[in-house]
């Protein structure tokens, strides 16, 4: 079978033949992969910027956004049947007995930074025709979704800070009333945030570098938001356009954008960092500002990575209902489907929105 490898020592990315998984056995599930999408994360690692292979491995193969189906299943499954189509989490939990997150199966808060995750760091992904997963890791999808349910994982991002937010404002000892929502960047990540914001009933708005006759913008009216473009009104002025927000989800990676995009946020106002920008020379800010607001305003600000099952959850729920809403935005997220041999050109050259990998055509 085909699978699409990193090599970082050997700087090469290539198409590998790899044996066909053998029989599973226990709580094991083989799979036959549909469909993997690419993102920002997969870039770095084919830049040889980020990410390792499972110890012992010259190789890394890729792949975390993935969707699948049940091919076969082990004698004491129970969660999964065959045909299921099914999502895989992408992190497992470190080893440590003192990491208290990991043991309670929330390794997207591991403490010790020994977690692995699938196609990432330390164990192989999902960018392979038939992969074999213990059913404690697979999110069940329904049939009725299969074209988009690749963008669960992306999906998650915003689920989960939809979680901690929840966490956070719930405890707040009056009604919040209708909440206004930014996402700042149009690239997959910030477009799902706008649809979970707009699945929850949020006034939504997108704020991103393309014009307003881009695809992003009208996905983001298609979702009933407003997308206002950097090209009209610049970060300075967006204060004023947009008035009060109450949530910010930043998906850019640009901490310069980020930090000013703080400016906006109004009191008692939620800031959730999502993007992981390049390290380079140090930026500058105005860190007063930054602080006398955050204090005087009771802001918060969070940084947010990976997601555990109940924002899987979570997001199946959101896409299921955005499905019911809003279909067509949804669907053109997806800007291009591709073959496994198109993988090593596709990480070269980003275009469009969500690429993803088809690899078993249903
Ligand atoms: C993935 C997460 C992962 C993070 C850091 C993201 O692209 O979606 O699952 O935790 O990268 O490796």
């Amino acid at each position: 079978m085909r699978a699409l490898a990193v090599f970082p020592k050997q700087r090469e990315i290539r198409v590998i033949e790899r044996p066909h998984p053998a029989r599973v056995t226990g709580t094991e599930v083989l799979l036959r992969v549909l469909e993997v999408g690419v993102c920002g994360t997969d870039r770095e690692i084919a830049a040889f910027a980020y990410g390792s292979p499972p110890a012992g491995s010259d190789h890394l193969i890729l792949g975390h956004e993935a969707l699948a189906e049940v091919v076969d299943i082990g004698p004491d499954v129970t969660a999964v049947r065959k045909g299921d189509l099914v999502a895989p989490t992408v992190r497992r939990p470190c080893p440590h007995a003192a990491c208290r997150p990991c043991r309670a199966n929330r390794p997207d808060f591991c403490v010790t930074g020994d977690y692995v995750e699938r196609g990432i760091k330390g164990a192989h992904g999902f960018l392979q025709e038939w992969v074999v997963e213990d059913e404690q890791h697979l999110i069940r999808v329904p049939r009725k979704l299969a074209d988009v349910a690749v963008l669960i994982e992306p999906l998650t991002v915003a689920a989960k800070a939809e979680e901690q937010a929840h966490a956070i404002q719930s405890g707040l000892p009056w009604e919040r009333g209708r909440v206004r929502t930014l996402a700042l960047g149009a690239g997959p990540v910030g477009l799902l945030g706008a649809l979970a914001a707009a699945v929850n009933q949020d006034d939504t708005y997108v704020y991103s570098l393309q014009p307003s006759t881009d695809l992003r913008a009208e996905i983001t009216r298609g979702f009933g938001g407003t997308y206002v473009s950097g090209a009209d009104v610049p970060m300075a002025e967006l204060a004023q356009r947009l008035g009060r927000i109450d949530y910010i989800f930043e998906a850019v990676g640009l901490s310069s954008v980020g930090f000013a995009a703080l400016e906006i946020l109004g009191p008692n106002g939620l800031f959730v960092f999502t993007g992981i920008p390049e390290l380079g020379a140090p930026k500058e800010i105005d860190a007063d500002r930054i602080m006398r607001n955050v204090v005087l305003k009771n802001q918060r600000i969070l940084g947010t990575v990976n997601a555990g099952r109940v924002g899987w959850e979570d997001a199946l729920r959101d896409l299921e209902q955005a499905m019911f809403l809003f279909p067509d935005a949804v669907r053109a997220i997806i800007t291009e489907r591709r073959s496994i041999d198109d993988v090593p050109s596709l990480l070269r050259a980003k275009s469009g929105i969500k690429q993803v990998v088809q690899l078993n055509k249903e």
